[in-house]
């Protein structure tokens, strides 16, 4: 991970690129699992790390578009004892390696768990709390009305609606379609919802 710079905090990390251009003028948020790699549960190895079809294009075109990309990642694995914060990093790197020129400019990621971690240091940063996009709409200079959210699960639109991102997309997976759907029918959604989406080459 020679072109980034990590950072430890307690319950969390901050992956930052140091190639990061700050005058783009919106951020584009990911989350992860699911999103960026397949959810196949926890990953710990390296073969499990396999990229969504079209994570790539996304990036690149939303780049060329002046858009600054975030990853937001709960990573529940570290605190429950599944991996080390170093495998955590060995993984990140691999997914970099295989995302090429469509890196990320931001990777902020909780090992925050309510029943597995020691301190509550960090844990609004886990999702649903927003603490992730707080931190990096504090230190980018960005319009929030330009932000993107795209995420696979409801945590990820709560934790987005509470910073005030309006455009949120959730991609449509077999793990989480109950989810979703219980999701809607309690009516919790909030000011603008999302747009629930099949592939991510339907993100406007
Ligand atoms: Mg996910």
């Amino acid at each position: 991970m020679a072109e980034y710079v990590y950072t430890s905090l307690d319950n969390a990390s901050v992956i930052t690129s140091k190639y990061m251009d700050i005058a783009r003028s919106s951020i584009l948020f990911l989350d992860r699992d699911g999103i960026i790699i397949k959810d196949v549960g926890h990953i710990s190895k390296i073969e499990d790390v396999e990229l969504v079809p079209g994570i790539d294009r996304l990036i690149l075109r939303l780049k060329d578009a002046g858009m600054l990309i975030v990853v937001v990642t709960n990573q529940a694995s570290v605190p429950r004892g599944i991996i080390s914060v170093d495998k955590y990093i060995e993984l990140t790197t691999h997914m970099l390696c295989l995302l090429g020129e469509s890196t990320p400019d931001m990777i902020l990621s909780s090992f925050y768990h309510p029943i597995f971690s020691k301190t509550n240091c960090n844990s609004s940063w886990r999702k649903p709390g927003s603490g992730m996009f707080r931190y990096a709409l504090d230190i980018l200079d960005v319009d929030i009305n330009k932000c993107i959210m795209i995420g696979d699960r409801p945590s990820d639109v709560l934790a987005a609606e509470a910073v005030g991102i309006s455009t949120n997309y959730l991609l449509k997976t077999e793990r989480y379609a109950d989810e979703i759907c219980l999701y809607k029918v309690n009516n919790k959604i909030r000011g603008k919802g999302f747009k629930l989406i099949n592939s991510l080459d339907n993100v406007g």
